[in-house]
């Protein structure tokens, strides 16, 4: 088990743990985040998750030295976030939804936990490839980053949730927030 679970703001640790839980049974329908989680489960570096009530979600990449680390998570689970899944952005294939509109929806707090436990994966895939490109700072990479963690991942997961009846936002660019 290498995910830690810590309780803030006011949680209790089993209130924080119930709270992950269910967020990560929901997510298992989705056989992407299934397979990522167990392989962030099975790996030796931990990777912690705060549950909050406060501050904005993130991800944060451990200290250079901290080779037993998989980052830090802030998860605020009060957070709503609408995403727009702009018809001009949509993938033109058979498995995307065939609305002819824009479409807004609200994304499931578990969904942005996976869009931040997406980020350890990139990191994890390539720690020192991750820190050189963090390290600059520039925000067409950080968009880069993004949008591969949006395009690989969230919308994935969204995507097969949707498929298993479930209701999720859907972006196909990270900035397509309202
Ligand atoms: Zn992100």
């Amino acid at each position: 088990m290498s995910i830690n679970v810590r309780a803030f703001d006011g949680f209790s640790f089993d209130e924080a743990i119930e709270i992950f839980n269910s967020a990560k049974n929901y997510l298992r329908k989705s056989d992407l985040a299934n397979f990522l989680i167990n392989e962030i489960e099975r790996i030796d570096e931990v990777l912690t998750i705060n549950v909050r009530k406060t501050l904005v979600d993130e991800w944060r990449w451990p200290e250079k030295d901290d080779v037993n680390s998989a980052g830090e998570i802030d998860w605020n689970i009060t957070t709503e976030l609408n995403v727009i899944d702009y018809r001009d952005r949509r993938p033109d294939v058979d498995w995307v939804s065939r609305v002819d509109d824009d479409a807004i929806a609200r994304m499931s707090i578990a969904l942005i936990l996976m869009h931040e436990i997406g980020h350890a994966c990139q990191y994890m895939t390539s720690k020192t490839e991750f820190r050189e490109h963090i390290r600059t700072l520039d925000n067409d990479v950080c968009l880069m980053i993004e949008n591969i963690n949006v395009n690989a991942i969230e919308n994935t997961v969204a995507l097969e949730l949707i498929s298993g009846g479930s209701i999720e936002g859907i972006r196909w660019d990270y900035r397509d927030t309202q």
